[in-house]
Order: C-alpha cells, then structure tokens, then sequence
C-alpha cells in the first residue's frame, strides 16, 4: 500500500460515506504509533499511521479514515469538529468511524539491526538499523573515521 494507494481510498470513502470529495493530501506516517490517525487544521492534510494498517489491516484502517474525514468536513464547513462536539460525534456514529484505535503493542515492534559502523582505527563497533553515512560521523571513543557494513540479517533478527 503506497501514499497514492491511500489517497484514493481516502477520496472514495469521502464520496461513499460523506457525499463530498476529499480535495487535500493523504499519507502514511511510518512513525506515527501514538495515534491511529491525525487531521492537521492548517493544511486539511491527514495522516494515517502506517502501523495501525500493517498490524489491524484495511478494515480498521478505513474506521480510521471515516474519523478523520470526520475532522476534515466538519472543519471545512467551519461546524464543531473536534472530539467533544456534539456534531463530530453524531457525524462519526452515523458513517461507522472510530472513537479510539486499537493500541498496538507497547513494547515497540523490534527491528533488527542491519547495519554495524565499524571504527578503522579502533576495535568499536556500533549496530544500526537504518542506512546512514558513516562519513558524517567519527568514533565516539577515538574520533577515528568509520566505515557502514551491511549486517546478514539472519545474525541480528
Ligand atoms: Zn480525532
Ligand atoms: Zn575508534
């Protein structure tokens, strides 16, 4: 599922559940796990956390969706479109959206390690699990230069 992807079901749950286009962008936040969704104020613009879709899949997702659209059309018809309104709550009831999400797990998803930065001038090595330039940074117990290698990921998983 791609940010494109996304936008159009957004577009169409707008049409189907609200009878009025959604006309501002849409994307997965891959980061987000405090929320399962955000509705941003200035710039119409909804988030979805990419988690919530990985971990609950399409249907909670779309309740999501219908929540946030909640937010988006109540506020641009400038009606009471925050969670204590009694509008937003009759309108979220009405096409099936959420309250709250589900919480995902606590303990955050463990990502293994991919990569290992390695000191060429001293025997410290650091995990990392993310890509980076090993340019930008120097050994923190030497100031030596280091140097980005690939981890199997069978090792580290
Ligand atoms: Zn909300
Ligand atoms: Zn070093």
């Amino acid at each position: 599922m791609e940010d494109e992807q996304l936008q159009q079901w957004i577009e169409r749950v707008s049409i189907t559940s609200f009878g009025r286009p959604f006309l501002h962008q849409a994307r997965f936040n891959r980061r987000l796990t405090s929320t399962g969704g955000r509705y941003f104020t200035k710039s119409h613009d909804i988030e979805i956390s990419w988690q919530q879709y990985e971990q609950f899949g399409a249907d909670d997702v779309e309740k999501i969706i219908k929540h946030e659209l909640c937010h988006y059309h109540l506020h641009i018809l400038k009606r009471g479109y925050q969670h204590r309104d009694a509008e937003f709550k009759s309108l979220l009831q009405q096409v099936g959206g959420t309250r709250f999400c589900k919480s995902l797990p606590t303990a955050k998803r463990r990502e293994p390690y991919r990569y290992k930065l390695v000191c060429t001038s001293c025997p410290t090595e650091y995990l990392r699990k993310r890509k980076m330039d090993p340019r930008k940074y120097a050994c923190g117990n030497c100031r030596g230069k280091l140097k980005l290698l690939k981890l199997d990921l069978q090792e580290h998983s």
